[in-house]
């Protein structure tokens, strides 16, 4: 058996020691791993999707979108609000729960809290946001920011979120009038612009491979993160019956629709635990066709 210490092994996973992705003007950090713990963090949007961990790093994000309810997912989603307390941090974070889970959410956090000691008269809720599949909402903490929850098929109730931008945009009408033209008309109190919404990045969440071509809007966005826990020849049926994706599922919709998404970069997670760093690097760069291997990167 290989050492602990030796990169190679499996042992080796250490979700508090987090990766770290770099787009062009913001940052995707987190850890990934199929059982053990997954959670992402995007400071520049004061996001934060799934809580399989908490580290310090989380703490200053006021926005937590939760998946689904697996405790590798979803264990430290109170720990992120207990510690924001300890340290006395006056803004209540959000915590957007989905709807099949809102109301055991709301049973667990007592529990919780009861289970620690603490009396039933001082037990208060934090800001709980429940989430319905296919329901726009704003984030609460900027209003900049716009999601778009979806189902997909795990194997138990899970969500996939694409988080918007919202942004004004000249109307076509004035597209070719001169600067000055345009401040005048503002001045004037004509509505020059229209609202607009662009994609920024999909979270898929656990999911079969179906799920990738079902909601295959999420190809829209510029980032696209999502699950590739298996990786080997034999292993597609396993996938399925587990509700996971096999990379062979994120292959065939690459071929039918790869070359024409506007998608720059599709960040690959939760991989199997059993598989070495080696393993997946050398299986990824092996499956995936050359003409997208620029595109695919993998979150280790
Ligand atoms: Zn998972
Ligand atoms: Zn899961």
């Amino acid at each position: 058996m290989k050492k602990a210490t030796e990169p190679d092994s499996i042992y080796a996973h250490n979700a508090l020691r987090q990766i770290s992705h770099e787009q062009k003007r913001w940052g995707l950090h987190g850890f990934s791993i199929s059982g053990l713990s997954t959670y992402f963090q995007i400071p520049e949007l004061d996001l934060c999707v799934d809580m399989g961990e908490c580290p310090i790093s989380a703490l200053s994000l006021n926005h937590i979108l939760l998946t689904h309810s697996h405790g590798d997912h979803s264990r430290c989603l109170m720990r992120h609000n207990s510690l924001r307390r300890m340290m006395q941090n006056p803004v209540q974070a959000a915590y957007y729960i989905p709807n099949a889970v809102y109301e055991l959410a709301i049973e667990m956090i007592k529990a919780e809290t009861l289970f620690e000691g603490v009396a039933e008269e001082r037990f208060d809720l934090p800001r709980l946001e429940c989430v319905k599949a296919g329901q726009w909402f704003d984030l609460a903490y900027r209003k900049d920011l716009e999601v778009f929850p979806f189902d997909v098929k795990h194997s138990i109730p899970s969500l996939g979120y694409t988080i918007f931008c919202k942004k004004k945009k000249l109307k076509k009408e004035y597209a070719k009038c001169a600067r000055e033209e345009i401040i005048s008309l503002k001045n004037s109190g004509v509505e020059i612009t229209n609202d607009i919404r662009e994609p920024f990045v999909s979270f898929m969440g656990d999911c079969i491979g179906e799920s990738l071509w079902e909601e295959r809007h999420i190809w829209n966005s510029p980032v696209v993160v999502c699950e590739c826990t298996f990786l080997d020849k034999g292993e597609m049926e396993m996938a399925s019956r587990k509700g996971h994706t096999h990379i062979d599922d994120l292959v065939q919709v690459l071929c039918k629709v790869g070359s024409s998404i506007p998608c720059q970069s599709i960040i690959l997670t939760h991989f199997s635990m059993k598989y070495s760093k080696s393993h997946i690097l050398e299986t990824v760069s092996k499956v995936i066709p050359n003409e997208f291997k620029d595109k695919v990167r993998i979150f280790l």
